[in-house]
């Protein structure tokens, strides 16, 4: 029975002249492997359809370990996203981290929306790339499940005034004071804390509509990398190649 769903495709892998598994992230199937023959040919119906952050229209097949990609029809490529090498190493990031999170349904669906939209945002190039980065990271681990308690100090209830330490590792806030008796340096100043509550809380629409001076900026990024590696216990190759392409 073939399987007809939009996807979009986070990374190829090359098999033998023009083949290709893909890591498609579909909204009904979650994040699944596809392989789609002949693909890589210049001629192939599938070869714009599964190229590198292309949104498509799939009909797949399901097999033993595996979907096969019968035919698919391009939705969306995303151009924009590599015409600066920032930008296609931080979709490349967005991307692998996607493919990490691996969401099922009905999450799947809500990260597939903001990685659409943040994909969408690189091109347009009218937001910083930390800013992309820090919605990105902090806003799907929110999707999937690792909402932190950004409201108040845990400790004594303080909801503003001054820097704020975010533990990356627990997911909460401390206040100044109380950070210091914790024995933690505050790592949010307030611009960066307004914009941490805002990427938690906003709603779709209102995601992108903030703008930070850049030590807030700097602020907010490095918490929020923090918080998604903690997660994930461990590096992404993707991550540290954006390192050697940004500043
Ligand atoms: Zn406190």
């Amino acid at each position: 029975m073939p399987i007809a769903t939009t996807g979009l495709v986070l990374r190829q892998v090359k098999l033998g002249e023009a083949d290709q598994i893909l890591t498609l992230l579909t909204p009904d199937l979650g994040v699944i492997s596809a392989s789609a023959k002949g693909s890589l040919r210049l001629k192939n119906k599938l070869f714009s359809a599964c190229g590198h952050f292309s949104y498509s229209e799939f009909v797949l097949t399901s097999g033993r370990s595996h979907y096969f990609v019968d035919d698919a029809q391009v939705k969306k490529v995303f151009y924009g996203v590599s015409s600066t090498v920032e930008g296609l190493a931080l979709a490349s990031y967005m991307a692998e981290v996607a493919a990490e999170l691996s969401p099922a349904p009905p999450e799947a669906e809500a990260q597939l929306r903001l990685l659409l939209n943040c994909l969408y945002m690189i091109c347009e190039k009218k937001r910083p790339w930390r800013q992309l980065k820090a919605i990105y990271e902090l806003r799907a681990l929110c999707l999937a499940g690792y909402m932190p308690d950004v409201l108040a100090c845990s400790a004594c209830g303080k909801y503003d005034g001054g820097s704020f330490y975010f533990s990356p590792a627990e997911g909460r806030l401390l206040c100044a004071a109380c950070a210091d008796r914790e024995r933690h340096l505050p790592n949010l100043d307030p611009g960066a804390l307004y914009a941490l509550r805002h990427i938690c809380l906003s709603e779709d629409n209102k995601l992108f509509s903030f703008s930070l001076a850049d030590a807030s900026l700097k602020n907010l990024s490095g918490v929020c990398e923090q918080y998604l590696l903690t997660h994930l216990e461990h590096g992404l190759k993707t991550l540290d190649f954006l390192k050697t392409v940004v500043e």
